[in-house]
């Protein structure tokens, strides 16, 4: 029935769209849970934390203003909103966007492992500590931010995560930096 990456990205997102009674925190909370949205086949995917407020209330990732210095980025390393996926690891707003908690990260986990499973991209981009804590529970974002990591038979390229150049703009040069070298790496792959 699902025969191709988009539809079988399509049958997981209904899925996460239509998820209740299960008890977690922000899955009983949220306006509406938040698939992500992007290429079925996309060589890049972007792994954010959760949803914020304005994502909740749109249905879709990374919509408020972390999201437009998102797509800067996206520009700077030669892609498109359309040309990448974008998703979180956690698809409902944690109350209050407070940090979500170990046990709901692991009720998501399935779900990002099937849109992963599905797209197969060359590269995953864990933006901020949180999301790359998902990846390699070992690295640390300032370390290895801008770099190529492997795990779990994945290839990694974190970036920090926009929200914190919003709060800290001494961070946004390092942003487009990596920006730009996401590209080259991209560029050597193909
Ligand atoms: N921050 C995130 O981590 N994800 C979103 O979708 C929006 C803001």
């Amino acid at each position: 029935m699902f025969d191709d990456s988009a539809s079988r990205l399509e049958a997981i997102a209904g899925e996460i769209t239509r998820h209740t009674g299960c008890g977690q925190e922000p899955c009983e909370t949220a306006t509406r849970l938040v698939p992500g949205e992007g290429h079925s086949e996309a060589a890049v995917v972007i792994v954010g934390e959760a949803p914020g407020a304005n994502e909740d209330a749109s249905g879709r990732p990374f919509v408020g203003a972390a999201g437009k210095l998102l797509d800067q980025l996206l520009g700077e390393a030669g892609l498109r909103r359309e040309d990448v996926f974008i998703t979180n690891v956690v698809k409902a707003r944690p109350p209050g966007n407070r940090d979500p908690r170990p046990a709901e990260i692991e009720h998501h986990r399935p779900w990002l492992s099937a849109q992963l499973d599905v797209i197969g991209p060359r590269l995953v981009v864990p933006l901020g500590r949180h999301a790359l804590r998902h990846f390699a529970p070992d690295a640390t974002i300032a370390d290895v931010h801008g770099t190529v990591i492997e795990r779990d038979g994945r290839r990694l390229f974190p970036w920090y995560h926009p929200a914190a150049a919003l709060y800290n703009p001494g961070l946004r040069p390092t942003l487009f930096a990596d920006a730009r070298a996401l590209a080259e790496v991209l560029s050597d792959l193909h």
